[in-house]
């Protein structure tokens, strides 16, 4: 007979290896017990200023008093109570209302979702439903979330092999290439892209590339979908990534920041193409969960507090201070749209070594899916230029 742990004498971190799935052999593991503004605390009395930010959820910061207000209201009045679209729930409509309103006029009509994979999901059956057409072009090194129809874009061979058979009618070509532009065709029903790309290291578009993009798809009836999960609300320095290009796609994809920190996705669209999702078949996209009255409370809170603390504003000369000092042999380049920014240091080996390092000095970093090479820095809208200043200070000391 095989012998049971004995659970009762294990601490907090065994327990969470044994009952909490674990999808990395050597997780963080710091036990957080409170995060407030651009800091997170754990239960060792340590004090880590975040420049992750939740990977780019918590521009904001953590715990904006706004949006924890805004969630004990609404959790005061009601909590779940139908699945999506069959009651009126009133922060759904407001955050809606607030979001077309932010949002170019063709991009007028809000389906809210659990998450951004969703979100992705959901995009990908309202552009074959709206196009009658099987095809999709997604992006070599695009990340657009793990669900299987996500996971199908998804550019890198490495995270999607294991999964396979995956979702057929996807090809894939390189951002900025001309092979992408030259693929679309009259099977074609969208192309899928981030507007900047985030976990292949920063990588932005060029802007006359995008241009043609959008015309080859408006020639052809081609859905154009921006995912702006990761570069939307305020983080490249404008509300949307897209107004940097002046390209407006006819889907675009919400989450991370959307929520304030409550877990919410959405996609975006006109409410022409929209209606396809109503009938033949009805019901065309579930949910029953998504839109959750706390999480758009949450989340109009959020963008409210953005907007009225002007932190996109402040993003431009933010981005400017971590350029300039962040000098180093050890760094080969600093890549960046607003504040979400990659570090390109020699190698993966150095990469894990600075992040160890600058945790021990109680400053939190990350890595990228498909830049190895590089660190990542998406810190809380919200941090201050004395943080900065600090936070290249220690990364500087922990480069070796
Ligand atoms: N799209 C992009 C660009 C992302 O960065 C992510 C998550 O990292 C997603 C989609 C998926 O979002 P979620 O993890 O909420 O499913």
């Amino acid at each position: 007979m095989r012998l049971k742990p004995n659970f009762a004498s294990m601490n907090i971190r065994q327990l969470f290896q044994q009952h909490v799935a674990q999808t990395s052999p050597a997780p963080i593991a710091l036990n957080i017990t409170s995060a407030s503004g651009n800091y997170l605390f754990d239960d060792n009395g340590k004090k880590y200023l975040d420049l992750i930010g939740g990977i780019s959820v918590c521009n904001v910061g953590h715990c904006h008093p706004r949006v924890v207000a805004a969630i004990k209201e609404q959790a005061e009045k009601y909590l779940h109570v139908m699945v999506y679209g069959e009651l009126i729930q009133s922060p759904q409509v407001a955050y809606a209302q607030l979001l077309a309103k932010h949002l170019p006029p063709s991009l007028d009509c809000v389906y809210f979702t659990n998450s951004g994979a969703e979100a992705t999901d959901g995009a990908i059956k309202l552009a074959r439903r709206a196009t009658g057409r099987p095809d999709i072009i997604s992006c070599h090194n695009s990340y657009h979330g793990a669900t299987l129809g996500a996971l199908s874009l998804m550019g890198d061979e490495y995270w999607r092999n294991a999964f396979r058979p995956l979702m057929p009618g996807i090809r894939r070509h390189y951002y900025n290439s001309p092979e992408l532009i030259a693929a679309i065709d009259s099977q074609t029903a969208c192309v899928i892209i981030e507007t900047v790309q985030a976990e292949a290291g920063v990588i932005e578009p060029d802007i006359k590339w995008l241009q043609q993009l959008r015309g080859k798809c408006t020639e052809t009836g081609t859905l154009l979908i921006f995912d702006e999960i990761q570069c939307g609300f305020g983080r490249t320095g404008k509300l949307w990534g897209f107004e940097h290009y002046g390209v407006i796609p006819d889907i675009v994809l919400l989450g991370k920041a959307l929520g304030g920190g409550m877990p919410l996705g959405a996609f975006v669209s006109s409410h022409m193409y929209m209606q396809t999702l109503t009938n033949n078949p009805v019901l065309g996209h579930i949910t029953t969960f998504g839109g959750h009255p706390v999480s758009c409370a949450a989340g109009m809170a959020g963008m409210e507090a953005l907007l009225e603390e002007q932190l996109g504003e402040q993003v431009a000369e933010k981005e400017q201070l971590f350029h300039s000092l962040l000098v180093h042999p050890s760094i080969k380049a600093v890549r960046s749209k607003g504040l979400l920014m990659a570090i390109e240091l020699e190698s993966p080996d150095h990469v894990m070594q600075t992040l160890q390092h600058c945790l021990e000095k109680e400053l939190f970093f990350d890595w990228f899916l498909f830049a190895p090479n590089c660190i990542r820095i998406a810190p809380p809208l919200t941090i201050t230029k004395d943080e900065i200043k600090e936070a290249c200070k220690i990364t500087l000391e922990c480069l070796i």
